[in-house]
């Protein structure tokens, strides 16, 4: 008797795997659709809240007009109570009640909402012939020379001795002055072309334009300067000393926008991790009666290792859930044991022209989907939590089942670089976690780009994962 004859197209459609684009099979027009909808409350959401602070207040001030209140530990909680609690201005938690005991564990998706930026330094201002300048301290890993000669814009607080707070934001209205850092002309580069690109523009060369009149005296030095301040005083009531006591923050003015002729991307500051702190916030929002308890974190501090009382290796995640296990008269410990979390954060994309850092088999592509990101880290995998098999296992299940686009991704070749996310952090509190995000090309500069359909993605796998029976 003959063998019925296989074919290898038949064989290698049952065995082998490869990533495709994902309007190739898996999205349809009309989830295409879908994506680009999504998109334009994104994009508003990017030219509304640049930074930490302002995330924290945006969501906060969503989560109050969709039924969240503010967490209160003394509280009895139930099944669809919808929660909140803002850590020090710079992170929030967001969290829905499930109707499963608490001891089953909580679902979690954590994301960071600070971008790289340049803070000014305590004692910024300054003249030098005649031009007003603020000294600046670059926050997060920057590639210094992309900060050069684009418009920029101030954000931030200034505290003043006797504790009253001063809002700044110059700089997004389209009839606010912006800012710029200045730098050589062409003409007389000569040396600093010989530098290295790491320090074509060094650290102390970021210095931004603030201003070119004078206080009108005859007698005085430093009269820009003091124009400067006479400006600010009437604007904020605030004096020199007072930015001893403030956080101000530079960021790129540009706003969001459309990338391509057929507009299937988005250009913006801050996609990292504003992509999917999006996303996993909306999740948090729109997921209706949820088997577990849901609990979306926004945080602070991760572009500078997720450092300090805002950040990640902070108490307050294990706090809060200690928190949530106490009302329901649970042990915290166990709840964290039993508890999953999506480290939501982004991952390189693959970039056509700068092919030598990616090995193409494990890095991931803009328009594949979200993408799972096993481990980070540097120098084999050091600083990296390494996700386990099992939930890698379980996490493509759940997105298998319910048709959301991913992928895999590895930050780039080995040995090439590398880096790290909150998920070690996560994980040093029992809880298990993997990082799942949106892919980024340029990551870090003033402008990066990421596709509609991969944050649509995202959305859709934050929201299936809270909706996880
Ligand atoms: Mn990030
Ligand atoms: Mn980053």
């Amino acid at each position: 008797m003959a063998e019925k004859k296989i074919t290898a197209e038949k064989l290698q459609k049952e065995l082998c795997y490869d990533a495709e684009h994902a309007m190739t099979k898996q999205m349809s027009d009309a989830e295409v659709k879908k994506a680009d909808k999504f998109a334009e409350g994104y994009m508003s959401f990017l030219n509304t809240a640049k930074t930490e602070r302002e995330i924290t207040t945006f969501m906060e001030e969503k989560a109050k007009s969709l039924g969240f209140s503010e967490f209160d530990k003394s509280k009895k909680y139930k099944a669809g109570d919808k929660v909140y609690r803002v850590q020090r201005n710079k992170a929030i938690l967001m969290a829905v009640i499930g109707k499963r005991p608490i001891t089953d564990g909580v679902k979690l998706a954590i994301s960071h909402i600070d971008s790289p930026r340049l803070d000014l330094k305590p004692n910024p201002l300054y003249e030098s012939e005649e031009i007003a300048l603020f000294k600046t301290h670059y926050y997060g890993g920057i590639k210094k020379y992309q900060w050069v000669t684009i418009p920029l814009a101030l954000h931030g607080v200034v505290v003043k001795a006797d504790g009253t707070k001063v809002t700044v934001n110059i700089g997004e209205d389209d009839k606010d002055p912006k800012f710029v850092i200045t730098d050589l002309l062409p003409h007389l580069a000569k040396e600093q072309e010989k530098r290295t690109l790491e320090q074509g523009i060094k650290g102390e060369e970021l210095n931004v334009l603030v201003g070119s009149r004078p206080f009108k005296d005859e007698k005085g030095a430093n009269l820009v300067k003091l124009n400067i301040l006479k400006i600010l005083n009437e604007k904020y009531g605030i004096v020199e000393k007072d930015f001893l006591s403030a956080e101000l923050e530079v960021v790129p003015a540009m706003k969001a926008c459309d990338i391509g002729l057929d507009r299937s991307l988005i250009g913006g500051y801050g996609h990292d991790d504003r992509c999917c702190a999006y996303p996993a916030a909306e999740a948090v929002f729109n997921v209706k009666n949820p088997a577990f308890t849901v609990v979306t974190v926004l945080t602070d501090k991760e572009e500078i290792g997720s450092y300090g009382n805002t950040g990640l290796t902070s108490a307050y995640l294990p706090n809060f859930i200690n928190d949530l296990a106490d009302c329901f008269g649970a042990c915290g410990r166990d709840v964290m044991h039993a508890s999953e979390c999506l480290s939501a954060d982004v991952n390189s994309a693959y970039d056509p022209t700068f092919p030598e850092v990616m090995e193409k088999r494990n890095v991931s592509y803009i328009n594949k989907g979200v993408v799972i990101t096993k481990y980070t880290g540097a120098r084999g995998k050091s600083g990296s939590s390494d996700a386990s098999a099992e939930l890698m296992g379980k996490v493509r299940g759940f997105l298998e089942a319910n048709n959301i686009v991913w992928q895999i991704g590895e930050l780039g070749a080995v040995d090439a670089g590398g880096g790290g996310t909150v998920a070690l952090d996560v994980a040093a509190h029992d809880i298990d976690v993997v990082d799942l995000g949106v892919p980024v090309l340029s990551m870090h500069a003033p402008f990066e780009v990421i596709s509609k359909i991969d944050l649509y993605s995202a959305y859709r796998a934050f929201l299936e994962f809270f909706k996880l029976k």
